[in-house]
């Protein structure tokens, strides 16, 4: 069976781990938690980042930080993972699904604005497969608005955005606050874990309190205060250091990991290319402010039947592939409280889309049956 995924491990984790417990220091904001932020910080340049136990997490915090009330609108994609919406959801925030682009299952950017009402606070863009959102479109929005932009970067780990700047910018690092994700299922994993990257001084301070259950306990530590108490509202949302240990394993090893992901992700492109336009499958789109980060490959496929039966024979052929997102506005916990408007592209893609498998380790041979299989399946 080739799985759908399978998550990689390098090989020094195990090694980090002992090192963590052999040092005694084992809850969180240690050695391996510094390392891995120092990490974040310096190499894309976040002001300042904070490590999570999962991107949901670093999700929560935005919405704390951002201090979203009950009545207030958040806008952001229905295809998208439930976290995304279930962060803000929490704090009573009403949530405005947009559609989707034709050309990829990201955020239509252009139908945002339309959304917008005086209730709104923020907007959340999610980079969709690690492809980024026209963001010089959202950050001009949200500046008109005077709304909050927090980036869900969960996928987009390494990833880049030229605006009209002709700057790169790493994706993460453009709104004022955002969340990535670690889980096994992602480039760089730790089994769960997450960052909140904060581009915007003004919630530096106050986000290591949130972090640290409401306490000003990375300031007593930073001896900048003689003694730590209770201060604000928060949450443990800092993982362990066993956590932070593995993670920092992970990136260790980014750029072996990242050029594998890339070439794998060509190697099924070129392949499917030229049967896709012919078959009417739609590929993955990079518009060209993005880079690709190798995160997942997908196909639309033209209609919801020729998807089930193109997964049915893939399974066939001990070929595990799968589809998401369900349609959040379509959910059984949203779509009563929901407003009703039909999210067409997001429909289709919700019918349509289906992921191949997708890992560090898959070899030549397997990345060819699988494409060779799907170029000869007939729809049944
Ligand atoms: C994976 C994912 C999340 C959730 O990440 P966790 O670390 O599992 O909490 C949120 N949003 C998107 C778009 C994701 O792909």
């Amino acid at each position: 069976m080739i799985p759908f995924n399978k998550p990689y491990i390098t090989g020094k984790e195990v090694h980090y781990i002992y090192d963590a417990v052999a040092t005694g220091k084992i809850s969180g904001n240690g050695k391996y938690t510094k390392l891995c932020q120092g990490y974040f910080q310096n190499r894309w340049g976040f002001k300042k980042t904070l490590l999570t136990t999962s991107c949901t997490d670093a999700l929560e915090m935005c919405a704390l930080l951002l201090d979203i009330k009950p009545g207030d609108e958040v806008i952001m994609p229905s295809y998208t993972f439930v976290s995304t919406a279930v962060a803000f959801i929490r704090q009573g925030a009403k949530i405005v699904f947009c559609d989707s682009r034709i050309d990829h299952p990201g955020i239509d950017e252009d139908a945002i604005e339309g959304l917008i009402t005086k209730k709104t606070k923020a907007i959340v863009p999610v980079h969709y497969a690690g492809v980024a959102c026209d963001m010089d479109k959202i950050m001009d929005i949200a500046c008109r608005h005077g709304l909050f932009v927090v980036e869900d970067a969960a996928q987009a780990i390494d990833s880049y955005y030229t605006g009209i700047s002709g700057l790169k910018r790493p994706l993460g690092s453009i709104g004022h606050l955002a969340a990535f994700s670690f889980h096994e299922t992602k480039n760089i994993q730790c089994g769960e874990g997450g960052l909140l990257a904060i581009n915007d001084d003004r919630f530096i301070n106050r986000a290591e309190i949130i972090w640290e259950k409401g306490t000003n306990r990375a300031e007593f530590f930073r001896g900048e205060v003689n003694k730590y108490g209770w201060v604000d509202i928060g949450s443990s949302f800092l993982p362990s250091e066993i956590t932070a240990a593995f993670l920092w394993a992970q990136l260790e090893e980014l750029e072996g990991i990242q050029k594998r992901r890339i070439e794998i992700w060509n190697y099924y492109y070129s392949a499917l290319q030229s049967w896709a336009n012919e078959a009417n499958f739609q590929l993955p789109y990079l518009p060209g402010f993005s880079t690709n980060n190798g995160h997942m490959f997908f196909l639309g496929c033209p209609s919801i039947e020729s998807r089930t039966s193109l997964i049915k024979q893939l399974k066939e052929n001990n070929i595990s592939s799968v589809f998401h997102y369900l349609s959040l506005h379509k959910s059984p916990y949203y779509h009563d409280k929901h407003d009703n408007r039909d999210l067409p592209q997001c429909e289709r893609y919700s019918d349509c889309l289906v992921r191949l498998p997708f890992f560090f380790e898959m070899i030549e041979k397997d990345i060819h049956n699988i494409c060779s299989l799907i170029v000869h399946h007939k729809e049944k």
